[in-house]
């Protein structure tokens, strides 16, 4: 393939652009606040496990709690109907029987009543763990938030550096002849790189060394011959710094 060598040094110009464009996709992929909000959103669906769980464990204790109110009304509501009937007076046998029940009573609420305090004393301990699993989750959030907020800036800086090298890439590859392009962008997409600079006797690509014969075919090319390297298929763009 033949070109001029004026094309042949802006190739240069464009892989520049080309490389720049690559490594700003690189960073808008490994941006280290994707592993960040990664890590965070597993964080956060670990403590909402944590936090399902901590509610029914509540929930649980106030049905237990909402139980043993319902057991010790109805005690209430026993003693008051006896304590009406001893009031009321009767037989001996009657009030010594109505005393019995109500000392029945007595002994039964306290049983249910010390019951119910041990719940609630566990209902709060579940609520102290409840609310600092919603604490954690919060604080998680945040951070999340934060690594997102964060990212999405890179995102708009990334983006902008982007449109600014591809609005200058068209008007270069307009320049240049199609069959060069098309030459330079099909070794690029396999390799990343189309075109290096052929310095010192080394090809830009691969940093291959040439001599003798090799080197030898390089020099004698013409000027406008696009001379590619034998190891890396690359462009070997040849300026005055080749040193040639
Ligand atoms: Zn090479």
């Amino acid at each position: 393939m033949k070109a001029a060598p004026e094309a042949q040094r802006r190739l240069l110009d464009l892989q520049a652009l080309d490389t720049a464009l690559a490594q700003l996709a690189h960073r808008r992929r490994s941006l280290p606040e994707l592993a960040e909000i990664e890590t965070v959103a597993r964080e956060i669906s670990a403590l909402e496990d944590e936090r399902v769980r901590a509610q029914v464990a509540v929930d649980d204790l106030d049905r237990d709690i909402a139980r043993f109110e319902k057991d010790i009304d109805q005690v209430r509501t026993r003693k008051t109907r006896d304590q009406a009937r001893l009031d009321a007076g009767g037989s001996v046998r009657e009030i010594e029987g109505l005393q019995h029940e109500l000392a029945t009573l007595n002994r039964r609420q306290n049983e249910l009543e010390d019951a119910e305090l041990e719940l609630m004393e566990q209902r709060e301990t579940a609520e102290q763990t409840l609310n600092d699993v919603k604490g954690r989750l919060a604080a998680a959030g945040e951070r999340r938030a934060a690594a997102e907020a964060r990212r999405d800036e890179a995102y708009a800086d990334i983006g902008k550096e982007e449109e600014f090298k591809s609005s200058s890439r068209g008007p270069l590859v307009a320049d240049l002849p199609a069959d060069l392009v098309t030459l330079y962008d099909k070794i690029r997409l396999e390799s990343g790189l189309g075109a290096a600079l052929f310095r010192s006797g080394r090809c830009g690509g691969c940093r291959i060394e040439l001599y003798g014969a090799d080197l030898a075919r390089v020099k004698a090319a013409a000027a406008d011959d696009v001379v590619r390297c034998e190891e890396c298929r690359r462009i070997m763009v040849r300026t005055a710094e080749s040193g040639l």
